[in-house]
């Protein structure tokens, strides 16, 4: 451990700007250290993407984006306009240095890199969760249960098992096993007659991710925390005794530090306080469909690893949610309602049971992916402002574990060495 060179005394009342699932959980284990904390929302808890991923609590599976595969399959996405991957072809500078630099990353090496500083998150994923479902405020739980990798090739899951041995070699746990054919329609009674291959993953969790996030605030709130929803941060100012957070048509709120946690929003306050890692928006779009009304109900996620699909069973609700696709449009794009067609026409052969056209919910959403695949989280080069976020495809996995982190250097001053490489200004 090394002192922050911005340590000081420990604040006694943070402002986290952001109530997705990394800036609540920022707030909660802020709490546990008996800081005050108020959350600034611009919108609504889970506005952004924290309320319509597939809610995977899977640390076994949270690896970096950035692999060869990825890169030979995107040049083929780029040219299919109803690929999972989706670039548009636009005159758009920055966003073709940013794929370039992505791309450049692609190699085994950068991804074994990546991955040992990844390993430490993921093995603190679960741990985290438990902590923050200790609280007695807390009225959501994370569920149990396999997820299923089924292929209508059955070489096609080759691939993953490279994949799951590469996370293994990087000190993960991963219970992986062959699903005889026999047994599926009792694990996944919704997965269609062309699966050929499924193979189980164990010890993995799942959410229905709104839900989650709307409980989580509520813990923040009941012990004492303030989420304040509509408050629209424009700025930062220094000034005597701590920060004042500027907001669009309300009063300034004052506080001995500020944490930013805007998720893929985050280039636009993080920006001129020396985060300069690239971070796009990474969008993925579900949508929820019905269970199957024969009583065959979906009980555990299901997952598509060639055509990219996820599906998670949505609680009590009744429903399952679909997802899937990365499209590299700007974080406040419309959704284009293409890339849900899309979703759909790929899972029509993979699923029977389901009601496909009678979709609600039909969302998306902006994952913040930063080019070099690692979060940001630590101090930025003005003095108490802090940044959390930058977890991709990952940040309902690994967001509870660096918050918790990033709650222990704010209050010490002291950086875990799980953050060194996360430091939101190299
Ligand atoms: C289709 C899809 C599936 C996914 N599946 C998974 C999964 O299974 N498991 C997993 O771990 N991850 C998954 N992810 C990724 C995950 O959703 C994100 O990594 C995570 O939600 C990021 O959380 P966040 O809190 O950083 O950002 P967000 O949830 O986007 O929160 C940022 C918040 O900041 C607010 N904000 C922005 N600017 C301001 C401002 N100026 N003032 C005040 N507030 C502001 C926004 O309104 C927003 O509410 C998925 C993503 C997608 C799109």
């Amino acid at each position: 451990m090394a002192m922050s060179p911005l340590s000081k005394a420990a604040p006694e009342h943070v402002i986290v700007v952001g109530a997705g699932m990394v800036g609540l959980s920022t707030a909660w284990f802020l709490q546990q250290r008996g800081v005050q904390v108020t959350v600034l929302e611009r919108s609504a808890v889970a506005a952004g993407a924290s309320w319509g991923n597939a809610g995977w609590i899977t640390p076994a599976m949270a690896i970096p984006l950035a692999e060869p595969a990825v890169l030979k399959y995107g040049m083929k996405a780029v040219l299919d306009p109803s690929a999972p991957l989706h670039v548009p072809i636009s005159l758009d500078p920055p966003l073709w240095s940013f794929l370039l630099r992505f791309a450049a990353r692609c190699t085994g090496p950068t991804w074994r890199k990546t991955m040992a500083a990844l390993a430490p998150l993921n093995i603190a994923a679960l741990d985290a969760y438990d902590e923050l479902e200790t609280d007695p405020g807390m009225h959501a739980a994370l569920r149990s249960g396999p997820i299923l990798a089924a292929f209508q090739e059955g070489e096609h899951a080759d691939g993953l098992l490279l994949e799951f041995d590469h996370i293994r070699e990087a000190g993960l746990e991963l219970e992986a096993s062959d699903v005889p054919l026999s047994q599926l329609a009792e694990l996944a009674p919704v997965v269609s007659s062309n699966v050929s291959r499924a193979i189980r993953i164990d010890g993995q969790r799942f959410m229905n991710p709104g839900a989650y996030v709307a409980a989580l605030a509520d813990a923040v709130r009941s012990r004492g925390g303030e989420v304040r929803e509509g408050a629209d941060v424009r700025g930062l100012r220094h000034g005597p005794g701590g920060i004042f957070v500027d907001l669009v048509g309300a009063a300034p709120v004052h506080g001995d530090a500020v944490v930013l946690a805007t998720g893929a929003w985050l280039p636009t306050l993080a920006k001129q306080y020396g985060v300069r890692t690239s971070l796009r928006a990474g969008r993925g779009y579900s949508f929820s469909v019905s269970q199957p009304t024969d009583g065959k109900q979906v009980n555990n996620p299901i997952y598509f690893p060639y055509e990219r699909i996820v599906c998670t069973p949505l609680g009590d609700t009744g429903r399952i949610r679909m997802g899937g696709t990365m499209e590299f449009q700007p974080t406040d794009a419309p959704l284009y309602p293409q890339r849900i067609e899309s979703i759909v026409e790929n899972a029509m052969p993979l699923v029977e049971g389901l009601d496909l056209s009678d979709r609600q919910d039909e969302w998306v959403g902006a994952r913040p992916v930063t080019v070099d695949g690692l979060p940001l989280v630590g101090p930025t080069k003005a003095p108490g402002v802090w940044v959390h976020g930058g977890h991709g495809m990952w940040g309902m996995c690994q967001g509870p574990a660096t918050a918790r982190l990033l709650a222990e250097q704010i209050v010490t001053g002291r950086a875990p060495d799980a953050l060194r490489p996360l430091t939101p200004t190299r």
